[in-house]
């Protein structure tokens, strides 16, 4: 799950390779390498990011116009230099990147090491060169080499493949990893996401599963497993390559949370599409959210919505969870599909299993990703790209697609009045950031940290907590406000602090009382609430006011909150919140 970039340039590729790689280091970045095509194969690597790689190596010296590169989130074996991509075959005129995981790179392994190839990395990946290797011994040239090879993997990649023996093109295959190919007067390219390439060109060709692709300076040729050629079109990308930088501000995470306000007006303007969409839903008795992290929590508001507001069974599965549950599938469940990136891999095979016997809707926000192609309804959240690891603008536009796609499932005017009246109010959402970095600032030694809210707010309790987890690593709970006293109760004292979320509306009474049970027992407790409420104010200096709006509208801005405490946290603790360890963006394996 990390990055490929290759690019057939008119001048010295590497420059140009490692600033478009760069912009995929977001999607896994333990380790870094570059390979190009001379009259050999010129290969530098290393561990760590990018930048500490380059600057001991200097990626960007390396002679010739073709060339590939990675950014590796380690599936198998270490995030070592001889782990790090690219990888060659036993005379180093083959060289491979690849994202995925090859699952029968086992018995691949074997079977090469039986006839006498020498492997130097722990990965999955390293069996493929050889594998070419050993066609183009057989004579095959190194397209042909690469459609046997594939022919023979089972799992996921994106590949990118250069040879000696071939120095005027790149070879490319996809099967279940994202791989697009940019085309432009300069050069045509390869990657497994537009922001790689933007700056080059916006004319992009997206790959289906199980294709081959060539690119050399003519262009590009994508084919089918058999090599018969197929047409593709070619897709103008309006983002400005502007909008997947950062914009002036210090981290894309504050600027994508900045950029809330406006994502709820652009979300709020899908609405004419969501309601065309909902007019072609068949007949359902049931619904089923199907979703992970971030995705799973604004799913879990979409079930609090609809069991109150429509009173349809409805019910949300983890996606690494879902074929545990396949069996109750029938015809007369709508599946809903909350994804990002719409490469998530948990959530691609749930899908898979789903459309078997359901009607299927994705909620998505990268076009032309995996899952857009295989549900039987897209919703597109339109936040742009997004950058920082952990996800915030674009938890807030799944929420308000959500909302939309029950006020029209629902009929609901009121619900649909009540959506659109957020747009006057977003200005103050963002004049606390004083206020928050103190609160941070005394927090941010804290070990643990207590989340809670009832109802449609007991979700955000728990992205809140997701929040903190991913980007300061302290430990954070979010739990629903009734339920402390069930146990959790006994861990409070003067070191955890609490996050309530308290928004006027019908749990406001006992979420309070709640509150202070926690306040007698010692933990600090910090408040979200309204800009009226004059109850919390023994609260003292630790609250913070929102505009008026009642229970079930919060979690559309209360969490904007919770993402700024805890990126000011991380910032206090030094750690880069665009990066957090162990964690990608894009998280395509199972
Ligand atoms: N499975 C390969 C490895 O561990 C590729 C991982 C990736 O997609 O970065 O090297």
């Amino acid at each position: 799950m990390c990055g490929i970039v290759g690019c057939v340039l008119n001048k010295k590729a590497a420059p140009t390779i490692i600033d478009s790689i760069k912009k995929l280091e977001y999607r896994g970045y333990d380790s870094v390498g570059i390979a190009t095509v001379t009259d050999k194969i010129n290969v530098k690597k290393g561990s760590g990011k990018i930048d500490e790689v380059d600057s001991k190596i200097n990626l960007k010296d390396i002679d010739g116009n073709i060339g590939i590169a990675h950014v590796r989130w380690a599936t198998h074996g270490n995030p070592t230099t001889e782990n790090a991509h690219p990888h060659c075959d036993c005379k180093n005129k083959i060289s491979v990147v690849h994202n995925g995981i090859i699952e029968n790179y086992k018995e691949l392994y074997q079977e090469l090491k039986n006839e006498g190839h020498v492997f130097k990395s722990e990965t999955d990946t390293e069996v493929i060169p050889h594998l070419i290797e050993k066609y183009m011994d057989e004579g095959q040239d190194l397209l042909t080499a690469t459609q046997s090879t594939v022919k023979r993997l089972i799992g996921s990649y994106a590949l990118a493949i250069i040879s000696s023996d071939e120095p005027d093109k790149i070879i490319g295959a996809r099967n279940e990893s994202p791989l697009i190919a940019g085309i432009s007067e300069n050069g045509n390219y390869l990657a497994s996401d537009v922001p790689a390439i933007l700056s080059e060109t916006n004319q992009i060709i997206y790959l289906e599963d199980k294709e081959i692709i060539q690119v050399d300076k003519n262009g590009i040729k994508i084919m089918d497993l058999d090599l018969n050629p197929i047409e593709k079109e070619v897709t103008t990308i309006t983002w400005d390559p502007e909008m997947a930088e950062k914009g002036g501000f210090d981290h894309f995470m504050i600027k994508e949370i900045y950029e809330e306000p406006q994502i709820i007006k652009d979300t709020l303007s899908e609405e004419n599409k969501i309601k065309e969409i909902v007019k072609r839903f068949k007949n359902f008795n049931r619904i089923c959210f199907v979703a992970c992290g971030t995705s799973y929590h604004a799913s879990l508001i979409g079930e609090y919505l609809i069991e109150s507001k429509i009173g349809i069974p409805t019910e949300v599965i983890l996606a690494s969870e879902f074929e545990y549950f396949k069996k109750t599938l029938d015809d007369h469940t709508l599946v809903i599909f909350v994804t990002q990136s719409g490469e998530t891999a948990d959530t691609i095979k749930a899908l898979k299993i789903a459309k078997k016997k359901s009607e299927t809707l994705a909620i998505v926000n990268v076009v032309g990703s995996s899952i857009t192609r295989e549900a039987d309804h897209v919703i597109y959240t339109r936040a742009g790209p997004e950058i920082g690891v952990a996800a915030t603008k674009t938890y807030i536009s799944q929420l308000i697609c959500i909302y939309l796609l029950v006020a029209y499932l629902d009929e609901n005017q009121e619900l649909l009045d009540k959506l659109h009246s957020l747009s006057g109010l977003t200005e103050e959402l963002l004049t606390k950031e004083k206020q928050i970095q103190t609160i941070a600032k005394k927090y941010s030694k804290a070990k643990d940290f207590f989340y809670i809210g009832r109802g449609f707010n007991y979700p955000t309790a728990l992205e809140g907590a997701l929040k903190l987890k991913e980007i300061t690593y302290i430990h954070g709970e979010g739990y629903p406000a009734g339920e402390l006293k069930h146990g959790p109760l006994a861990l409070i004292d003067d070191n955890i602090p609490v996050v309530g979320i308290l928004p006027p509306g019908p749990s406001y009474n006992k979420t309070y009382n709640n509150l202070q049970e926690i306040r007698a027992r010692g933990a600090d407790v910090i408040i979200l609430g309204a800009n009226n409420d004059t109850q919390i104010s023994d609260f003292e200096d630790k609250l913070l006011f929102n505009p008026i709006i009642d229970e079930e509208l919060a979690p559309l801005l209360y969490i904007i909150d919770l993402q700024l405490l805890a990126y000011y946290i991380s910032i206090e603790k030094n750690i880069d919140p665009d990066k957090p360890k162990n964690l990608a963006k894009s998280v395509t394996v199972e």
